[in-house]
């Protein structure tokens, strides 16, 4: 770069070399959940959200090419101008009865789903309650919607209760939470919000990213799983993790749908997700009704893999679900691990700040339905080697 003006962007970069927390794009070359081409070489792979396998699915695949055939690729426009078809309409239809919800409405992205939903509920004279393990789209969209934001130790019931007590005057209230959190895949504790929701008078929405397809009879999240879907009647997902597509959505009762097609400007002012990926997704949406307990095999698996990581001494994270964490401290020790796994055909990501707290830099591991039980004594190899070899 030329311009003086920009000398500053070369410090920073080595800045964040030096820390060990430069981030870096790693190209793969064809592949799906379970294994791909990466770097030249087949990996065992335990990074993908495509948790069911259903993004290289036959059925899917061939809905989003006769959608492709029929609309063309791209939506062509807002949702509110000309980018919302038929297939769009049916989508948030099936959604929405699949969530027992009276409507629900698709965005472009769950980031965008975060963002839009959160700035819809509330606003400057309002306050947000935000667990501080929470997405970071769901930290976006506390802050972009002007209100003030509180956020709340992760998982802390009685912090968030102190700060409701002392809600002062505000207009409204909003808490927001993760129901599977993306790094260490604990849980929320629903029930406990629920009540507390209740008795301050606060709205709440849930993010269910990561339990969708994965948690309940139906996979309609960990809120069916809890019993909760009554008591949580808004709640956020995306198609782009188990249903493998490409998408975020509300489900909720009319009226909040309404006010987020108005209010939404990551909804208005952002063009209508391509056809086909709607295809996809409904196409993917009817393969998982299919299933019944479509997460029960895949969250035994992963009870199995944090058994024995324990079992060989790594520090485990407090996992309830297919995500687990390997925590080791460092970023450059989380860096060496992952680099170490990948010599050995595996490939686990390294998570570092800001993604996760100072001196919490883990591997994550993804379990998903592509992984036989082969693969997973392979990679439990793979990190039992690593962990004589590679110092850490
Ligand atoms: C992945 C994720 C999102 C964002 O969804 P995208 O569809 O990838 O934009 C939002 N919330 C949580 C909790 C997530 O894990």
């Amino acid at each position: 770069m030329d311009g003086r003006a920009f000398d500053w962007i070369r410090e920073e970069l080595e800045e964040l070399d030096r820390l060990g927390l430069r981030r870096f794009r790693r190209v793969r070359k064809r592949g799906q959940a379970g294994e791909f081409l990466l770097e030249g070489r087949e990996v065992l792979h335990f990074g993908s959200n495509d948790y069911l396998g259903l993004a290289g699915h036959p059925r899917v695949v061939a809905a989003a090419c006769r959608a492709a055939c029929e609309f063309g690729w791209g939506a062509g426009g807002s949702p509110l101008v000309c980018g919302y078809t038929s297939l769009h309409e049916q989508l948030e239809q099936a959604l929405a009865d699949f969530q027992g919800t009276e409507a629900a409405i698709v965005f472009s992205s769950g980031y965008a789903a975060n963002v839009g939903a959160i700035s819809s509920l509330v606003g400057p004279g309002d306050v947000v309650y935000c667990d501080e393990a929470n997405h970071a789209s769901i930290w976006d969209g506390c802050r972009l919607s002007r209100a003030d934001v509180r956020f709340f130790r992760h998982g802390d019931v009685e912090h968030l209760k102190d700060q409701l007590e002392k809600r002062g005057r505000y207009r409204r209230a909003l808490v927001v939470t993760d129901t599977v959190f993306s790094i260490d895949g604990d849980l929320a504790r629903l029930g406990e919000l629920v009540d507390l929701a209740e008795k301050y008078d606060a709205m709440l929405l849930v993010d269910e990213a990561h339990a969708l397809g994965v948690f309940g009879s139906h996979g309609r999240g960990l809120v069916e799983h809890a019993e909760l879907l009554q008591a949580v009647p808004v709640r956020v997902a995306t198609l782009s993790k188990a249903l493998g597509s490409l998408g975020g959505f509300v489900a909720g009762p009319k009226a909040v749908i309404e006010l987020i097609v108005n209010k939404a400007r990551s909804y208005i002012f952002s063009t209508a997700l391509p056809p086909p990926a709607i295809a996809a997704a409904l196409e993917a949406l009817s393969l998982l009704r299919e299933m019944s307990f479509p997460g029960k095999e895949l969250l035994l698996r992963a009870a199995w893999l944090r058994e024995e990581l324990r079992r060989q001494g790594w520090q485990v994270g407090p996992s309830q679900s297919q995500i687990l964490s390997v925590v080791v401290g460092e970023p450059e020790k989380a860096l060496r691990l992952s680099a170490g796994l990948l010599e050995r055909g595996v490939f686990c990501p390294a998570m570092r700040p800001p993604t996760v707290a100072k001196g919490r830099s883990c591997l994550r591991i993804s379990l998903n339905l592509s992984h036989t039980p082969e693969m997973l004594e392979q990679l439990v190899l793979a990190l039992d080697q690593v962990r004589t070899q590679v110092p850490v």
